[in-house]
């Protein structure tokens, strides 16, 4: 069987141990004699597994009692709607920190339903880093601030988080949750994408703090509606049943690394080792800004675009997968998520070094 060091974005690389428990249930969940997808969403057995997940997901990122834990579908790119929608009905507008096109499709969407305020931008700076933020241009009576803690395209992370006083923080966290300790009670609202550093693709992750609930616009869709979901436990409809219990595998499985605070210490290594070596050599160039830079997806060039794609395709063929940058950044770039093992990310570092020395 081969397995690959996978850097992909997201949907991204799982913990094999968790595959291999999938791989074990696929016939037959405890004694059930069916597969988790086969299960009604109503079941007793799934139910188990459903409050299992949340659970975990509460313990793993020590979420307050009085945070509503919500599992929905519609992607990251839904609650760029959602947001607005359930949010914006006290003065109509928003803060938004432009660092990245995530970030910039969430304030596009926005502007559909209230006034949006870039509060700061670093778009004419190719997002190369995150925004310096002035809190006297923070609108005192925004119905909330919003930011993309890891921006996924670009590699980078803020690396304090913005003081908004009594104004909820918003934060999407699609391509940094679980990988390093947040206080939860700074946070109105923080959602992701479980594709990234959850689990499959399918789930999408919102935590809100009780008091922002009843607020959504009268528009809202039921799907939508944070409060209506809290209410129904999230089962207004069917839940994406299987993409909740591989990503409760994924939650365990990282229970027993030790929790955030380990895989956090773990992360800060890895990246470490990559930011190293693309700091020893003047081949490589990384791309954020060092006092920016992202733990998740680490982005850089090698002398030309035509030695990037080389090297994508040299890396390939040892088994060190999809390299190549985002489409609209180009480049290379290497996401190495929780799931990522430290010897993938040797083993890369060895590439590098090696492919160095062939083109230099
Ligand atoms: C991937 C990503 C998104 C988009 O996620 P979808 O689930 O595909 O909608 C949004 N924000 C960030 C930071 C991302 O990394």
């Amino acid at each position: 069987m081969k397995r690959v060091y996978n850097f992909a974005p997201g949907p991204s690389t799982m913990p094999q141990e968790v595959l291999e428990q999938a791989a074990r249930e696929m016939l037959c969940y405890g004694d059930t004699g069916m597969n988790v997808m086969e299960m009604s969403h109503r079941s007793k057995q799934y139910q188990a597994i459903f409050d299992e997940t949340e659970a975990t997901l509460r313990e793993l990122m020590h979420i307050p009692q009085d945070y509503s834990v919500l599992f929905l579908q519609g992607g990251a790119t839904g609650q760029f709607a959602a947001i607005p929608m359930n949010l914006m009905t006290g003065s109509g507008a928003a803060d938004y920190v432009d660092s990245g096109n995530f970030a910039h499709g969430a304030l596009v969407e926005a502007g559909k339903y209230g006034k949006v305020n870039v509060a700061a931008s670093s778009r004419d700076d190719k997002y190369a880093y995150i925004p310096e933020l002035d809190a006297s241009k923070f609108n005192p009576d925004a119905d909330y601030f919003y930011i993309t803690t890891n921006n996924t395209i670009y590699g980078t992370r803020y690396h304090t988080l913005p003081e908004t006083g009594r104004v909820p923080l918003v934060a999407d966290m699609s391509s940094n949750i679980l990988s390093e300790v947040y206080d939860v009670s700074r946070f109105g609202v923080i959602y992701a994408g479980a594709q990234k550093n959850v689990g499959p693709a399918g789930l999408t992750i919102v935590i809100v703090r009780r008091d922002l609930l009843g607020r959504a616009m009268p528009i809202t869709p039921k799907i939508m509606d944070w409060t209506i979901m809290d209410e129904k436990g999230s089962m207004l409809n069917t839940p994406p049943t299987y993409a909740i219990y591989m990503a409760g595998l994924c939650m365990k499985w990282l229970k027993k690394q030790g929790g955030v605070e380990a895989i956090e210490k773990v992360n800060i290594e890895k990246a470490k080792l990559l930011y190293d070596a693309l700091d020893d050599s003047d081949f490589y160039r990384p791309t954020a800004r060092p006092d920016s830079r992202s733990r998740m997806n680490v982005t850089f060039t090698t002398p030309s675009p035509e030695l990037d794609a080389e090297f994508v395709k040299a890396g390939a063929a040892r088994d060190l997968v999809n390299l190549k940058g985002h489409r609209l950044v180009g480049g290379i770039r290497a996401s190495i998520y929780n799931a990522m093992p430290v010897e993938g990310v040797k083993a890369l570092v060895a590439f590098m070094k090696s492919f160095e020395m062939e083109h230099k």
